[in-house]
């Protein structure tokens, strides 16, 4: 099994086109063609992880943070960055962090979290718009079928829940092939066809536009395709920031916060005001999150649960919803077994591990 076999099967999961423009998720270090010898799952890449990986004999880390961010000029090993690098190159260890695109999918970081609290009806909190597309493609009634398999199988006509989505009406087409054309129906040079056609609809995620189409050109008999796309305003509800649910059964506050301490295992919660009132709807975002807290407060969450929160933001509570923040680290440390779990149910021909390098940066003194 190569890196790239398994970078591909996360990427179905956290396509690197969701990761937001400052990010750098992908493959950092490494050559994808390696064969792998074992993958060690953290949530940084440092020096620590890399000396694991070696000891363990894994040659992949799997990391949520990437550990470039901007690009490296010089590699001189005079920071913590460039000796990780140049330890990983040495070691023949690559890197591959999968970052913002993770927290961005159903599935990714904070349905991790939704998912150790028991929240249930779980979604996105904040879905992005502008990720579908449409695609009109017009076929012989006979042949829509294969068309549609071909679609499917290569990710078209997924909403939610539901696979093999499409619609369609059916009508006349037109064509009149010319001496230089090698039409399925008619002849070369030959007169105007008319043909029973379906109108076929499918949408699909924009990033899949050259595998759609390549997919629709291949399952379709004619020669020349006749479609259109279309981009959407549409929220895709699997893409985006956060997560919002429910409890089953409603908390009071502090119990809430002792249950949250309990299942994030986190020493301590930074929290705004309690309200007095019962926590039912919770919002989570792993990291920092609080650019999520209008979304929170207008799904209607009691408790929004992130890290990274600054003094002066925690005000914006306005006593409407409590801010609790868990701490970066604490909020995300369950992405390995996220990464893990994923990894293990597709790929058992090799080890993959969980990291036991401590590798949260900041302490408390308590
Ligand atoms: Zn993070």
């Amino acid at each position: 099994m190569r890196i790239r076999d398994l970078t591909a099967h996360l990427e179905k999961l956290a396509p690197l086109s969701y990761q937001e423009s400052y990010d750098n998720a992908g493959l950092i270090v490494g050559n994808p063609n390696e064969i792998i010898t074992g993958v060690l799952v953290s949530l940084d890449s440092t020096e620590d992880v890399v000396e694991e990986a070696i000891q363990r004999g894994c040659n992949l880390i799997v990391a949520h943070h990437p550990i470039v961010f901007k690009g490296l000029k010089k590699i001189t090993g005079k920071n913590y960055v460039e000796r990780t690098i140049i330890k990983a190159i040495k070691n023949d260890i690559a890197i591959y962090a999968t970052h913002t695109n993770l927290d961005n999918v159903v599935n990714g970081v904070s349905f991790k979290i939704a998912q150790l609290l028991g929240l249930q009806q779980v979604k996105i909190l904040a879905p992005k718009s502008d990720l579908l597309m449409k695609l009109v493609v017009f076929v012989p009634v006979e042949s829509t079928g294969q068309l549609l398999d071909a679609l499917y199988a290569a990710g078209a006509g997924e909403i939610g829940n539901y696979s093999q989505c499409s619609f369609r009406v059916e009508g006349k087409g037109t064509f009149k092939p010319n001496s230089q054309a090698n039409p399925t129906i008619g002849q070369t040079g030959g007169p105007m066809e008319e043909v029973e056609e379906n109108r076929v609809e499918v949408i699909f995620p924009a990033y899949l536009k050259n595998p759609i189409l390549a997919a629709m050109r291949k399952g379709h008999v004619y020669e020349e395709v006749a479609y259109y796309l279309t981009a959407l305003d549409n929220e895709n509800q699997e893409v985006g920031s956060g997560a919002i649910g429910v409890l089953p059964q409603e908390m009071v506050e502090t119990d809430f916060l002792a249950y949250l301490k309990q299942k994030m295992q986190v020493s301590v919660i930074r929290h705004t005001s309690l309200l007095e009132k019962p926590i039912k709807k919770v919002a989570v975002c792993g990291g920092a999150g609080s650019f999520l807290l209008g979304d929170a407060m207008r799904s209607g969450a009691d408790i929004f649960i992130t890290a990274d929160y600054k003094y002066h933001e925690f005000f914006d509570a306005e006593n409407r919803i409590i801010i609790a923040d868990i701490g970066h680290y604490e909020s995300e440390h369950f992405t390995k077994e996220l990464l893990k779990d994923y990894i293990c149910k597709k790929f058992t021909n090799f080890a993959v591990h969980l990291s036991e390098t401590p590798t949260n940066p900041v302490k408390y003194y308590y």
